[in-house]
């Protein structure tokens, strides 16, 4: 045993060191493709916040890096490991210490899976809304380091909106406490909010006090078929602008159509080239989707098709869920996460089909359309290397067009390694600089994720 494992294994439970390459090649990257990955040490699965302290006190004595991680399903490389790292899972750290229905309050370990969360918050009459597609592996450790959104966020919010108090280990081993549980609360710098998003750069979330809310009724949906995607984004402002909230708005092109159709054998329009998926889940969601079905069809949808029951609005959903699979199918891909205001949807979509002809690549596009957050997916052949010179370049085309339209490099999935490069073109060299800075403070050895975000 090295030095660095045996220091480990003294305060770590049998079995939770692991060394053997074999093994410990699983953890080397997330599921974000072209993110280069090194080669951890070792990689460990602490059980208490005190085995976490003392995996980073370690760390810090001997100046290893360490790379947080939680069931890595990210899609920025943000969790890849770097050269001789400890990989810290923080999977075994997975129980669900309160929940709270006067309080309306969890209070969870990283490790819980979203879906579990959301599962047992359900039992009490009350949900955990931040629902990202990858909900049934991804952990609220990893929803915390990326700031996760998902399906409902056009309603309800992402995970920052939902995170009131961490408990975070810093990479000296020291603990710190922020934020509060109670409904308000404004003492000092609002840290809570900052190490949301922060991909395991600042501290190792060891427990998190979430908000909940009541459980909404069960979603009633449609689904609005559109021409173009100019009709579909005058759809949707026309819906936003109306007043309307719909608990889920949704776009899928035609290439994830027929994705979608191929592996889940749903039956989804294929003659369409922009499929708007509509959901309410108020008492008044019938009136509601009413309403929305004429704003459709005013804007241009050729059909317009309300779910007939239950089961029926359940698929529909269960079709947007299976986008990002559907589209993996198809070849290599490269997922972008670029938001724009959603009044600037269709130049946004519009402009990717340009992108996509210009380097003649196949580029599906699906969105979390009532947040303007789009993810075009360029599918591409990987053993061609000329083909993927032209995929990396249309990937770096479709930034630069979110930011030209106004938005942001990243709605949802953080910039990790994949968007490194571009964070100083959307924030400049001051906003960089401050934060730099602010890495230094909590972690001025760079123990925490060196290489990721900043
Ligand atoms: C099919 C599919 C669908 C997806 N859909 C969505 C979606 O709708 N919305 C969305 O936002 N994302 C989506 N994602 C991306 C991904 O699921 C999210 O980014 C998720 O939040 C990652 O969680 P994880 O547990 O896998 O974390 P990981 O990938 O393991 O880690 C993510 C980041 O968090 C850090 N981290 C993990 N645990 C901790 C901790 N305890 N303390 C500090 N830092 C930590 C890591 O270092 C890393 O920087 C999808 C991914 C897939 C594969």
């Amino acid at each position: 045993m090295s030095d660095l494992t045996d220091r480990l294994a003294q305060g770590l439970p049998p079995g939770a060191v692991l060394v053997d390459p074999d093994v410990t090649a699983a953890y080397r990257h997330d599921m974000a493709g072209f993110c280069t990955a090194g080669t951890p040490a070792v990689v460990v699965f602490p059980e208490t916040v005190e085995q976490v302290q003392h995996v980073l006190r370690t760390a810090t004595e001997l100046r290893v890096p360490v790379v947080p991680q939680g069931a890595r399903t990210g899609l920025s490389g943000a969790a890849n490991a770097v050269d001789g790292c400890i990989v810290l899972s923080m999977v075994k750290l997975n129980r669900i210490l309160e929940l709270d229905p006067v309080n309306r309050i969890a209070v969870v370990e990283p490790g819980v899976v979203n879906a579990e969360l959301s599962r047992a918050a359900a039992e009490l009459g009350l949900s955990y809304p931040p629902d990202p597609s990858s909900w049934e592996s991804c952990t609220i450790g990893g929803n915390i380091g990326t700031g996760a959104g998902g399906l409902c966020c056009v309603k309800y919010g992402v995970t920052s909106e939902y995170v009131l108090g961490l408990d975070v280990v810093l990479a000296d081993g020291r603990l710190l406490s922020t934020g509060r549980r109670t409904a308000k609360g404004v003492a000092g710098y609002d840290l809570t909010r900052l190490l949301v998003g922060s991909e395991g750069t600042l501290g190792v979330v060891v427990r998190a006090v979430l908000a909940l809310r009541p459980a909404p009724e069960p979603q009633l949906a449609l689904a609005a078929e559109f021409p173009s995607a100019d009709a579909a984004g005058a759809a949707v402002c026309a819906v936003m602008a109306a007043g309307l909230t719909p608990s889920l708005m949704e776009l899928m092109d035609a290439v994830t159509v027929r994705a979608v159709n191929e592996l889940g054998r749903m039956g989804l329009p294929e003659s369409t080239q922009a499929l708007l998926l509509v959901a309410f889940d108020g008492p008044d969601r019938v009136d509601r989707l009413a309403r929305v079905a004429e704003l459709c069809r005013a804007a241009g949808a050729t059909e317009v098709v309300p779910a007939d029951d239950q089961a029926e609005s359940d698929l529909l959903l269960e079709a947007r869920r299976l986008a990002l699979p559907a589209l993996d199918r198809l070849g290599t891909t490269m997922i972008d996460d670029v938001a724009v205001p959603r009044s600037r949807l269709a130049e946004m979509l519009n402009g990717v089909a340009v992108i996509a002809e210009r380097y003649g690549l196949t580029i599906g596009v699906v969105s979390h359309a009532g947040d303007g957050n789009t993810h075009p997916i360029v599918i591409f052949d990987a053993s061609d290397e000329e083909e993927t010179a032209r995929a990396q370049h249309s990937f770096d085309e479709i930034m630069g067009l979110g930011l030209e339209l106004g938005g942001t490099i990243t709605g949802e999935h953080g910039v990790g390694l994949l968007k490194r490069d571009w964070l100083a073109r959307e924030l400049g060299p001051v906003g960089l600089e401050l934060q730099r800075q602010l890495k230094a403070v909590f972690d001025p050895l760079g123990i925490l994720n060196p290489g990721k975000m900043v």
